[in-house]
């Protein structure tokens, strides 16, 4: 049977630049292909005039270039975009795009499903079934940045969709180098986040990408950590905030803790002042993000006296804190929501038919 031809999007220019050389190529033609990809926004071959008619033809048949198919693009009241994407497998992924006064924020996916077993997360209802490619973590940017109109640009990448990404790092960072080569997207490395549940011995690979950190942190005590979020029994706080400081120490970079609040299990007062105790000596910024009931939910969302009397207790305390609105409710805001609605109705993917 014949080899798989290498995937484009999952090559980095040195890779790039190597595959080419093996096929008796000048170096400076992978410079040209990234450019004509990544900032001519041209992904077929024969378009790329600057190289000879030979190599234009024999390209399909040494590189993959397709693309993810967009299964759907809906648009929330409040401007939030949610992407689902298949992938040549069939399964599918979701991307969101946040909209605020100063930027766009896309939230990217790394996994199909997670393992980590987050108890407040619809997500970890889908265990996991696949890590994803670095070309098809890129995919996600190039396709939500093209079904965007042309004066919006995404200014910011999250790694806080479906799936722990320190559990796929090899193909994460890669992503990253992708999105930052200066001959492609130069997208910046300090524009680019990536959250992690608390994988520890992986967190100095985001120290040494340039990327930032945010830690879902949502409990105060090991007890409480433990029971849910499981990779607290592995990694419990003292360790994990250790590898805060550690991160700290190397980069120098603010670290942003998420914070889900649920309704009477980790929003006391006693919890927020825990919250400032655990952080003390790091510069970091608080996420609260009142919890999204779905319907499979165990827990409750507090209300909004709630959520502001936590801030205000840190806030007290000197902490900067945000309270993240729930974005994109009226298009499934949940985590996974939209992609286990399309597995059960894959002829249903219309903004209408979605909403009916
Ligand atoms: S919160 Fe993140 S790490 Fe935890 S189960 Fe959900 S996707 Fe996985």
């Amino acid at each position: 049977m014949a080899e798989p031809r290498p995937h484009f999007f999952n090559l980095t220019r040195p890779e790039l630049q190597d595959l080419v050389k093996s096929y008796g190529k000048e170096k400076f033609r992978s410079h040209q292909l990234f450019q004509w990809v990544y900032t001519k926004g041209v992904s077929d071959f024969e378009q790329m005039t600057n190289l000879s008619k030979e190599f234009r033809r024999d390209l399909p048949q040494l590189l993959d270039i397709s693309n993810l198919e967009m299964v759907s693009h809906l648009k929330s009241v409040d401007g939030t975009r949610k992407f689902l994407f298949k992938l040549a497998n069939g399964d599918t992924i979701e991307s969101v795009l946040i909209p605020s006064e100063d930027r766009r924020t896309l939230c990217v996916s790394s996994e199909v499903g997670c393992n980590m077993a987050c108890q407040f997360c619809f997500t970890a209802k889908q265990k996991l079934k696949k890590r994803l490619t670095a070309g098809e973590i890129v995919l996600q940017f190039l396709m939500v940045q093209k079904a965007l109109p042309a004066e919006e640009r995404i200014s910011n990448v999250v790694f806080m969709g479906m799936g722990e990404p320190l559990d796929n790092p090899e193909n994460v960072f890669k992503a990253i180098d992708i999105l930052h080569d200066q001959v492609g997207l130069n997208f910046s490395r300090k524009r680019i986040t990536v959250s992690t549940s608390g994988l520890v011995p992986q967190i100095d690979l985001i120290a040494n990408s340039g990327a930032r950190l945010a830690v879902s942190l949502n409990a105060t005590t090991n007890h409480l950590r433990d029971k849910i979020m499981p990779i607290n029994r592995k990694y419990p706080l003292e360790v994990l905030l250790q590898a805060c400081k550690d991160y700290y120490k190397k980069t120098k970079e603010s670290i942003t803790f998420e914070y889900v609040l649920l309704k009477g299990v980790n929003d006391s007062t006693d919890d927020a002042k825990r919250i400032h105790k655990l952080t003390r000596g790091l510069e970091c910024k608080i996420n609260l993000i009142p919890f999204n009931e779905h319907p499979e939910a165990d827990f409750k969302r507090p209300n909004g006296d709630e959520v502001h009397q936590f801030q205000r207790v840190l806030m007290d305390l000197g902490m900067h804190v945000l309270i993240r609105r729930t974005m994109g409710r009226d298009i499934y805001a949940a985590c996974g929501q939209l992609r286990t609605l399309y597995e059960k109705h894959p002829g249903k993917m219309s903004q209408e038919e979605m909403r009916a």
